[in-house]
């Protein structure tokens, strides 16, 4: 495409804009079972509403010209430090994303050690093999050497693996409250009193299960703790715009102790235009997302996330129940939270073949390779759809079985 040279009017493009989507799977029919964050149309719209109140205005500009952005900003930031059991004297800042978020703890981390573990020349970091991605990026991009680690036979972090990884040169260390592969939580206190013993920075990224974990516990969920209640937990990772239910563009990074964001913040003064400084990655930077976060949290209120807990945690226990009724599948794993993982029962079926049939059916598969599954990210929106999900998923199994079998019989005719 080239810019046009003409105007087209507002109708012509909002209709194309709809049009584009019609081959999207349909999220809000519960078709996805990842990256959709989503509750009903009135959630939604308080989100544009907040959103579009603040389109113009620019988050980087809220320490001198918008008052208004540092007020909501610091609002939505104590929420989040309250919630997650912050001691006083820490601080916390307001992300475009969990991957900002984990790029800020190990950037925050290396300076740190740059001046309190000078002796490192080549720093690392060890991280459980099911870490997120974005602490891979952090790495090539800010010259921390990773350390992948194989899990324990439960999918959760080895930490007898873990000790014997450490050395001189590892400076920081992370457990996932839950993992994102396997929906399990890591053992944070073991994994925080190992890096504390060895001098090493420990974060913990939350970014999937920190506005999730906190309200399954609170309605009798079991959930372990993760966050600054636990002793040795130096930064926290936590996703506004998954279970926060914010606009997309919107995380929480946490610090114990203010004293370490001077190794965070980025400073410059010699441009001819006075100084600069920024705390996370972006200069400019919506002020609608903090806008739409703070009145969703607002809105909702403890009362509204808990409500939201129940939904998610009850469906997933259909989703389990569901799954264990039907003969061949199983939960691969021990689900600990809201994701879900469905694996052959003793090889009898192809999840592959499974897979085919549930996207016939309008539902897209998501996959995982170890263990062999499909991963299902539970929401709200898929509480009316999950048995229909379930029949389908008995269709895509019974299929992919029957399949199976009418192959089988055609190779031994040869
Ligand atoms: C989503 C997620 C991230 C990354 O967050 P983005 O918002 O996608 O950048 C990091 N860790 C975990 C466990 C996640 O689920």
């Amino acid at each position: 495409m080239k810019l046009p040279e003409g105007r087209r009017s507002r109708e012509d493009v909002m209709r194309a804009l709809r049009a584009f989507k019609k081959d999207d799977f349909a999220w809000i029919k519960g078709r996805l079972p990842l990256y959709i964050y989503y509750l009903d149309d009135d959630l939604l719209n308080l989100q544009c509403q907040a959103f579009s109140e603040y389109m113009v205005e620019n988050g980087h500009g809220k320490l001198t010209v918008f008052p208004s952005v540092q007020r909501m900003e610091s609002d939505v930031i104590d929420m989040c430090l309250d919630l997650f059991s912050a001691p006083s004297g820490s601080t916390g800042t307001f992300t475009s994303g969990g991957t900002e978020s984990i790029l800020l703890a190990v950037k925050t981390a290396r300076d740190w050690a740059r001046v309190n573990r000078s002796r490192v020349a080549r720093p690392a970091m060890i991280l459980p093999a099911s870490a997120h991605p974005a602490f891979s990026k952090a790495a090539h991009y800010f010259g921390v050497e990773e350390i992948r680690v194989p899990l324990s036979s439960n999918y959760k972090a080895d930490i007898l693996a873990i000790r014997s990884a450490i050395t001189d040169r590892v400076i920081f260390m992370v457990g996932s409250a839950p993992t994102y592969p396997h929906g399990v939580f890591d053992p944070i206190g073991s994994l925080a009193e190992l890096a504390n013993e060895n001098g090493i920075w420990f974060h913990v990224d939350a970014c999937f299960g920190g506005f999730l974990a906190p309200f399954a516990k609170e309605i009798g969920y079991p959930v372990p703790p993760f966050d600054f209640a636990v002793p040795g937990v130096w930064s926290i990772s936590a996703d506004l715009h998954k279970y926060g239910f914010a606009a997309k563009g919107a995380s929480f990074f946490g610090l114990r102790n203010n004293a370490l964001r001077e190794y965070q913040e980025f400073r410059f003064s010699n441009w001819g235009r006075g100084n600069y400084v920024s705390p996370g990655i972006p200069g400019s930077r919506p002020a609608g997302s903090v806008a739409a976060a703070w009145a969703v949290m607002n809105h909702l209120g403890r009362t509204g996330y808990r409500d939201l807990a129940s939904r998610t945690m009850r469906t997933r226990d259909r989703l389990i129940e569901g799954v264990e009724g039907i003969p061949s599948i199983t939960c691969a794993l021990v689900p600990e939270l809201s994701i879900v993982v469905i694996g052959a029962e003793n090889d009898t079926v192809k999840i592959p073949a499974v897979a085919a049939g549930l996207q016939e059916r309008g539902w897209f598969a998501s996959r995982s390779s170890n263990p062999v599954g499909l991963h299902f990210t539970v929401n709200p929106v898929h509480e009316a759809v999950i048995d229909e999900y379930l029949e389908d998923l008995a269709w895509s199994v019974r299929t992919a079985t029957e399949r199976q079998i009418s192959e089988h019989s055609e190779n031994s005719t040869y």
